[in-house]
């Protein structure tokens, strides 16, 4: 299968980077944080215990989640804003470091992968974990006050409080036991700080030739 996986913390730019790279290269996107988000937000919904790995799990498992390349449902109801709140920032680590819940995604994600010829999957432990054998993993990363800037510019707020939300997410999401975010041995890593988004694209884009002519 082609895939190219592009893990990294939050904020390094994968969205914007994995879209572009997709439509370079025609693989299809997927975005796996808004599946978890989903996860989070029906949790909220139904006011499950977060620390409740088991009840998590079952909701994981049952909840329908369609992600598109520019929004997401929920049980057939477009929650693309909505799980983008702070309230879900706030939740999505916590219930994804969940075993259940990662087995509930992992499955999904490759699910989605066999049914669409492969595809430019972002998230924290694709190349790690969901897809080791991709063709291409990059880990994408860009400084914290980078990051933090950058999201401000997108989802607007305050920038001690995005710092702080990025931090503890980024926490979470390195120190949980079940597939933390870390570059695979052989990703290529890449530091987005002081680069245009173009100039990542095109890096990416000609790993990706090489790789693929073979
Ligand atoms: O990418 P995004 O910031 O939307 O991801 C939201 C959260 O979902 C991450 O902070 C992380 O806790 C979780 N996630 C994950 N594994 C992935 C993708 C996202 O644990 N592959």
């Amino acid at each position: 299968m082609r895939v190219i996986a592009i893990d990294g913390p939050a904020g390094a730019g994968k969205s914007t980077v994995a879209r572009q790279v997709s439509t370079a290269t025609g693989l299809r996107y997927l975005d796996t944080g808004a599946m978890y988000r989903c996860v989070a937000l029906a949790v909220q919904q139904t006011s499950t215990d977060v620390h409740d790995a088991d009840a998590v799990g079952q909701i994981a498992r049952d909840v329908a989640v369609v992600i598109e390349r520019d929004a997401a449902k929920l049980n057939g109801v477009d929650v693309t804003t909505e799980i983008r709140s702070s309230e879900i920032n706030g939740l999505v680590s916590i219930i994804a470091a969940h075993t259940p819940v990662r087995d509930a995604m992992r499955e999904q994600q490759r699910r989605w992968i066999r049914d669409h010829n492969g595809g430019v999957v972002e998230g924290r432990d694709i190349g790690t974990v969901v897809f080791p054998d991709a063709i291409l993993k990059v880990f994408l990363t860009a400084s914290p006050e980078v990051r933090a800037e950058r999201r401000v510019g997108q989802t607007g707020g305050e920038i001690q409080a995005v710092s702080a939300s990025i931090a503890e997410r980024d926490h979470l999401d390195s120190t949980r036991i079940d597939s933390p975010l870390k570059p695979s041995d052989d990703s290529v890593i890449v530091d987005s700080s002081d680069r245009t988004i173009e100039e990542v694209v095109a890096e990416i884009v000609a790993y990706f030739e090489r790789v693929d002519r073979g």
